[in-house]
């Protein structure tokens, strides 16, 4: 089959993934084999293909929002031809003191789609049985995709942020994961207010009607009940604190930060505000999710690309040019 692979130890100036033919992988017990129909681009796979994040492979197939049909491992619950979706979350070991208490995101031993297995940058993908989630009917297939990463997990920012109706909620960064949850907090009769460094991006968040919508560094006009950073940039989080009121939250929905400054406890963290990295996602996460995502009608902008241009599509993400979110169609 098709595969774009990372092999690790690449140099800086070659491309990040070669577009090339491997064995399509054999089915296991307990795994569906998938024909892959797209799988979307993340932040986390500039990471994975630019080792910020340590590589654990010599050769990997990255991508971890896939839409896929069902060809071999099928069950009375998926038969053969179901569409599905993967996510990040690829397994977890099920008996660790996470997964016994509710926390499945925080596993000792997880499995990372396109990080610790191969994933979805090709024309088949394996993936564990217990770990697809049938997608609902009417989104069509490269639509989808985003909503699997960028959407779960922006979901579970929400959450971890504790964002209540009506609540002014900031979003500092907005790719991707931030123009799927600006919906969601809509629906929610939330204000809005973003702060992204982007061009393209501030357009987005005008389209998406947005309360207020300020460059990098701006701060919110009012204090923030909650703020949502999507930016892998510890400076963002000390703008993010800055803007909320006294017991205000911060999520980080970022997998990797270059580094935190150090900031005045005084002014910034002192009364009662709190700084709350999110991890992964749940199952549940992406149950709740995708029927929210179905019943609000959610679909995202995107723009889609040959699996012979996957390098283009990561330049797309990396250089934070693409409106909306960026897809992979093998
Ligand atoms: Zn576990
Ligand atoms: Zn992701």
């Amino acid at each position: 089959m098709k595969a774009a692979v990372l092999s690790s130890g690449r140099s800086a100036t070659d491309p990040f993934l070669q577009i090339r033919e491997v064995p399509r992988p054999t089915i296991q017990p307990g795994h569906v084999l998938l024909r892959v129909v797209a799988c979307g681009v993340c932040r986390t796979d500039l990471h994975i293909v630019e080792e910020d994040l340590p590589p654990l492979q010599p050769q990997l197939i990255p991508g971890h929002q896939i839409v896929g049909e069902v060809i071999e491992g099928a069950t009375h619950e998926l038969p053969t031809g179901t569409r599905v979706g993967v996510s990040w979350m690829g397994g977890v070991d099920g008996d660790c003191w996470y997964c016994r208490h509710g926390r499945e995101n925080l596993c000792d031993h997880p499995t990372f789609t396109g990080y610790t297995v191969n994933g979805g940058f090709a024309e088949y993908a394996l993936a564990r049985t217990d770990f697809v989630f049938p997608l609902p009917a009417g989104l069509d297939d490269v639509q989808v995709a985003p909503l699997l990463c960028a959407g779960i997990i922006g979901f579970r920012s929400l959450r971890v942020a504790g964002v209540e109706p009506g609540e002014r909620v900031g979003l500092f960064g907005f790719g991707s994961s931030a123009s799927l949850a600006i919906t969601i907090l809509q629906s929610w009769q939330c204000e809005v207010y973003v702060v992204t460094r982007g061009e393209a991006h501030r357009k987005t968040a005008a389209t998406l009607e947005a309360t207020w919508i300020g460059e990098e560094e701006a701060k919110p006009p009012v204090e923030l009940d909650r703020a949502i950073t999507f930016a892998p940039s510890g400076k963002v989080v000390i703008s993010a604190l800055a803007s909320l009121r006294k017991g205000g939250v911060v999520a980080i929905n970022a997998i990797h930060l270059d580094q935190m400054p150090s900031f005045n406890y005084d002014t910034l963290l002192w009364g009662e505000r709190q700084i709350r990295s999110v991890a992964n996602m749940t199952r549940q996460d992406a149950r709740d999710f995708l029927k929210i995502a179905h019943d609000l009608n959610i679909s995202p902008r995107v723009t889609a690309f040959s699996l012979d241009d996957a390098n283009r599509a990561m330049m797309g993400v990396k250089a934070e040019t693409s409106d909306g979110s960026v897809v992979i169609v093998p």
